[in-house]
């Protein structure tokens, strides 16, 4: 990682992260089609460089490129990196926020994975971080990734109030809690915060701040970053019309860990995974149930009962069901080498069951 500072590291700073993304991305005939492009071509040295005359007075700017990719392709190793890059500058008394720019097509991961292994030390630490990123290439005309990346830089440093530490994300004027962001628009200026409950930059909403309160009050503790390598393999699975056995019984000799099942209307699966998904059960793959359709609850037992070995995700998207069960899973082998009774389930429930903000 390297770092662009101008001004000592001991000032008081806001560090922004750069990880790539379309806010960052180049289109080489950005008249004709800005929306044919290369995403993580400009450093995140160069986004802060453009905006940096108009933040607030007084508010001094560190970036570092964490990496500079199109985010389809972000991996684990990219998260731990992240994590670790986060929790260190959570602690640095220097650092007063942290912006993160990403791209939008997994940032719904990103924000997921940020609120469960630092959201509260975020809160505890009294800093916010906020993600955000573009719907446009740096170079088009009308980018929305400065305007964007103002509106974070200014809701990580101003003391807005009563908004606590916390892991957030910004879009399109909007805020929202980074583990509610849900890309569910392919070209929309405000795609991954379309389902998400917000509140405009700058004006919080007292009913989006109560929900914000609500999830922190029974967020108890972080979960471990997993390390570079031990992350669990979990794989999503969507159900759908004329769904063969195959889907399932084709990864029963690999060494996958646990299934997100993408499943239709309430979380339901097709017929022909009952018999093989018993047969995963019984291997040890741990399976979560959601819904493909894009929003609303996976409940418990409904339609059906659940087998003992498969969780519904509550309001989890498959993506983020996806994390949280790496997550889950990784925090119980840790737990099981410290001989402590906890399981995938109890860690995933911590996650699955946090109040939904409305
Ligand atoms: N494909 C891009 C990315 O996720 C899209 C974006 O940033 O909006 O990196």
């Amino acid at each position: 990682m390297s770092s662009n500072s101008l001004i000592s590291e001991n000032t008081p700073h806001l560090l922004v992260l750069g990880m790539g993304g379309t806010i960052a991305g180049l289109a080489p005939n950005p008249q004709e089609n800005p929306l044919q492009y290369e995403a993580g071509q400009v450093g995140v040295d160069t986004l802060v460089a453009q905006v940096e005359s108009v933040v607030p007075v007084g508010v001094n700017l560190v970036s570092r490129q964490v990496a500079n990719i199109n985010s389809r392709n972000l991996t684990d190793a990219h998260l731990t990196s992240l994590g670790l890059a986060v929790r260190e500058a959570l602690l640095d008394a220097a650092v007063r926020g942290i912006v993160i720019t990403h791209g939008t097509d997994t940032i719904e991961e990103t924000g997921l994975f940020l609120q469960v292994t630092c959201g509260k030390l975020a809160q505890s630490q009294s800093k916010r971080v906020i993600l955000t990123g573009a719907m446009l290439p740096s170079n088009a005309p009308g980018a929305d990734g400065p305007s964007n990346l103002l509106d974070a830089l200014r809701w990580a440093s101003t003391s807005i109030d009563n908004c606590p530490g916390g892991i957030y994300a910004v879009m399109d004027g909007r805020g929202c809690m980074a583990m509610d962001l849900s890309k569910r628009h392919a070209t929309a200026l405000n795609a991954p915060l379309q389902n998400a409950p917000s509140s405009s930059v700058g004006l919080i909403n007292p009913s989006w701040l109560s929900g914000v309160k609500a999830v922190q009050a029974v967020w108890s503790e972080d979960l471990p970053i997993p390390r570079e390598g031990e992350w669990p393999w979990v794989e999503i699975l969507t159900s759908h019309a004329g769904a063969r056995p195959q889907t399932i019984t084709q990864w029963l000799t690999s060494a996958v860990q646990g299934f997100v099942l993408a499943g239709s209307g309430h979380g339901g699966f097709h017929d022909g995974w009952v018999k093989p998904l018993d047969e995963a059960m019984a291997q040890g793959i741990a399976l979560v149930r959601t819904t493909r359709t894009g929003a609303g609850t996976t409940l418990p037992n409904i339609p059906e009962l659940d087998a003992p070995g498969c969780r519904a995700s509550g309001s989890l998207t498959a993506p983020r069901a996806r994390v949280a069960l790496q997550l889950a899973l990784n925090a119980a082998n840790l737990a099981k080498k410290a001989g402590k009774p906890l399981t995938w389930q109890d860690y995933f429930a911590r996650i699955a069951d946090l109040p939904e903000i409305r």
